[in-house]
């Protein structure tokens, strides 16, 4: 059966780094729901032409855009084993609707790493992350800086701040998360598949927590 985790936690707490090292090591897919909207922004297509103004703002894509665009990305051939799920579901209608298609990938929900830390660290982490533009490797200005400044050290393309990285839009972004992300924490707690990491910690330590608690 495959195997699908979903990665629960605010803008800026390490999802993206971490769902990256889980779907290396699990060898799952990983599937961003915000790399798949700003790669079609990038290529000017029509997904990119609605979603734009959404991102710009730090506010949500409407559920029936987000969850067509999931469905249509699981079901590809890649997908066959499972899913590392970074930034989606972050409504309940979302996470309503990916219990229904995991069901015809005959598979399910089975673990959520909720990821936390509190608003300042959120704060300082977003605003200072840096992303390549080829393929959205993650980087930190003072806590992990490309080797050569500018240049991402996987594919050498060019590292760039994402608009909705700038501290104001973070702190709206942080408050939409508030009113409509967390009560899937509640949902999951409720479904015995919340497993909490501190997100504050350095990167490889989080990683560690992660993986030692998924084992149980
Ligand atoms: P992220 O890269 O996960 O921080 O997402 C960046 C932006 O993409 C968000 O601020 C939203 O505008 C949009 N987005 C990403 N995932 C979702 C989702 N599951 N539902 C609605 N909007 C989303």
């Amino acid at each position: 059966m495959a195997t699908y985790i979903v990665l629960l936690g605010p803008p800026g707490v390490g999802k993206g780094t971490q769902a990256r090292i889980l779907s290396e090591t699990k060898k799952l897919a990983h599937i961003s729901s915000g790399d798949l909207f700003r790669e079609n922004i990038k290529n000017q297509t029509e997904l990119g032409k609605v979603v734009k103004s959404y991102l710009d703002k730090g506010e949500l894509v409407p559920d029936d855009v987000t969850i067509a665009m999931i469905r249509d990305r699981l079901s590809r051939p890649d997908c066959e084993a499972g899913a590392i799920l970074d930034g989606f579901p972050r409504t309940p209608a979302q996470a309503e609707a990916l219990e229904a298609m995991l069901k015809d990938f005959k598979g399910s929900v089975d673990a959520v790493p909720y990821i936390t830390a509190a608003e300042n660290v959120l704060i300082e982490r977003a605003s200072g992350r840096w992303t390549c533009k080829a393929n959205g490797h993650i980087y930190h200005e003072k806590f992990n800086p490309p080797k050569q400044a500018g240049i991402c050290d996987i594919d050498g393309s060019e590292v760039y701040q994402r608009e909705d990285d700038k501290a104001e839009t973070v702190s709206k972004r942080i408050h939409v998360y508030l009113e409509q992300t967390m009560p899937l924490v509640d949902h999951y707690r409720k479904a015995g598949k919340l497993v909490e990491v501190d997100g504050t910690l350095a990167v490889d330590q989080v990683t560690k927590t992660l993986f030692d608690k998924l084992k149980k």
